[in-house]
């Protein structure tokens, strides 16, 4: 339950703090929901699995990619591009992925994937695209190379950037910056009488031109009626701050990485970050290429975030994640976890 207080944007840890990485940004009424890594993604329905837009991909290690298999599943036959960022890979990843499965192909299915890849200066940039509609042939595209810090995908809700993060593997972080803007609030929406329609996308279109120039009024698709651009705001939108979202996940903080990080996550309302493991396994987090409680408690406070939400804790802390969250929070004060019931966890094992 939203909080009144809590932004309309919502976003799910899909799988909590202790199973696979995977954070969902939604943009209620509209189809453009981000999608920070993918790892199992089947406690998302597959009507908010086809709003995904953006798919940022950390890294390309089976517990952060297992999950896309679901995007395209829920995608294959809505009619947009699906942006998705990821490390140098990425492109031969997708394409493996898509080549896997034997495609029906209508018309009517449009969607297209357009996939950036992101690394040093001189290996970012490369691009293709996989479109439905050619049955997924991989097109190259012109390079496009974003320099480290600048903006790589922006729409009228969201700017992202991305840092090299340090793992075993190629591996990147990234930061989303929502707009401040109009958001539809389904809270709201609930008191009145129209449905989410394209009629929210619209509204949105039409806020977002200089006040002079707005229509005065709007048709409501469905409702065979014109309804006040005011009366639609004030009954169905709420307007958001802007709000920066952290995702840092699976990487040391080395010296060349952890300034980089911090520039990336700077002043955010949220950050989630990696905390594989609990303090006194430094030099394993240093080995794997990951972070522990402390390391992403530091970076929350050198980075001057609101909140941190831990992820990705490591099995071996099944049935005491709690102490991986109060260790963090002896540092950062401010963070929060979604452990697993505990009661759950001993049906389990009372079963095996
Ligand atoms: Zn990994
Ligand atoms: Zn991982």
């Amino acid at each position: 339950m939203r909080h009144s207080k809590d932004p309309v944007s919502a976003l799910r840890l899909v799988n909590g703090s202790a199973g696979d990485p995977a954070v969902y940004l939604d943009f209620p009424g509209q189809d453009n929901a981000v999608q920070f890594d993918a790892g199992e993604l089947h406690r998302l329905d597959p009507v908010e699995v086809r709003d995904i837009g953006m798919v940022l991909l950390t890294h390309l290690h089976m517990d952060h990619f297992v999950g896309f298999d679901r995007i395209l599943r829920s995608t294959i036959d809505r009619e947009k591009t699906v942006y998705v960022c990821g490390p140098v890979g990425t492109i031969g990843a997708v394409e493996k992925k898509l080549g896997a499965y034997v495609h029906h192909r209508f018309p009517f299915m449009k969607v297209r994937y357009e996939v950036l890849e992101l690394g040093t200066p001189e290996e970012s940039g490369s691009r293709a695209s996989f479109d439905c509609q050619e049955g997924f042939v991989r097109r190259d595209l012109a390079r496009h190379s974003p320099g480290i810090g600048s903006v790589i995908l922006e729409n009228p809700e969201c700017r992202v950037r991305f840092a090299l993060a340090s793992h075993t593997v190629p591996c990147v972080s990234y930061a989303v910056d929502i707009k401040r803007g109009y958001r539809f609030d389904p809270t709201k929406a609930r008191g009145g009488v129209l449905r989410p329609g394209p009629w929210v996308k619209r509204v949105l279109e039409e806020v977002r031109k200089p006040k002079d120039s707005r229509a005065r009024e709007l048709p409501v698709d469905g409702e065979g009626g014109r309804f006040a651009l005011k009366t639609l705001l004030d009954g169905y939108f709420t307007f958001e701050k802007a709000r920066r979202i952290g995702f840092v996940t699976d990487t040391r903080v080395d010296r060349q990485t952890y300034p980089r990080l911090v520039e990336l996550v700077e002043g955010a309302w949220r950050l989630y970050g990696d905390s594989y493991y609990a303090v006194g396994q430094e030099v394993k987090a240093e080995k794997y290429g990951h972070m522990t409680t402390e390391q992403v408690a530091g970076l929350a406070a050198d980075a001057g975030v609101d909140q941190l939400m831990l992820i990705h804790f490591a099995t071996r802390y099944r049935g005491r994640y709690d102490v991986l969250l109060e260790e963090a929070r002896s540092y950062f004060p401010n963070t929060h976890a979604e452990l697993p019931e505990r009661s759950r966890i001993h049906e389990r094992h009372s079963l095996a």
